[in-house]
């Protein structure tokens, strides 16, 4: 049996930055880490070209144990931009044990929880602060920031969940891609994705 008493029972979360104190681990995802992850090779391309270390996505865990009952939380920070048209967003994820659920709290920043089931099916969860993002069980999911600011939200799963990425890859993406809108009332538009193949 293990027992987490090394990790700190209390963890502090600045909304407006995402750093977390009493955090067990940290990562970054940087433009050169999401190859193959956006629509638009060329224009993703140009950007790598500019400047591939560019932050994209910032995650800070409290990970006290990896045990089934177990809980994670954390915050993820996903800096503003699009590459080409569509919006900087997250990997994204099926988790390994597929049906673990999460809730993803916003903090701050405007963006959305792009939410897809096995088959194909959609459902979007558009969150600004203090608005809470239910992700169920057998959802694939990825964050996206659709404002000008950093999107940060709190984000809490089941400590054995797991995140299974290749599901993603291997299917061309997901189903649909969030893009810049052309008309001004809204800023976002989800458009069917022409490389999705199914799975
Ligand atoms: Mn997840």
């Amino acid at each position: 049996m293990h027992h987490p008493s090394a990790v700190p029972l209390v963890t502090r979360v600045d909304a407006s930055t995402g750093a977390l104190v009493g955090r067990t681990g940290r990562y970054e995802k940087r433009l050169r880490d999401l190859g193959g992850v956006y629509a638009d090779q060329d224009a993703f391309s140009a950007r790598l070209a500019v400047d591939p270390d560019e932050l994209i996505y910032v995650v800070e865990e409290h990970r006290p144990s990896e045990q089934p009952g177990d809980l994670i939380h954390g915050t993820s920070t996903l800096y503003p931009g699009t590459i080409g048209d569509e919006y900087h967003m997250t990997r994204g994820h099926l988790h390994a044990i597929a049906d673990r659920a999460e809730t993803y709290h916003c903090l701050s920043g405007h963006g959305l929880l792009l939410c897809e089931e096995l088959d194909g099916t959609t459902s979007i969860a558009e969150l600004h602060p203090g608005e809470i993002a239910y992700v169920g069980p057998h959802r694939i999911h990825r964050s996206v920031n659709v404002g000008d600011e950093p999107f940060t939200t709190l984000f809490t799963y089941a400590a054995d969940a797991g995140q299974d990425y290749e599901i993603i890859a291997t299917a061309g993406g997901m189903a649909k891609l969030i893009a810049r809108a052309d008309d001004a009332a809204s800023r976002w538009v989800s458009v069917d994705n022409e490389a999705y193949r199914g799975r």
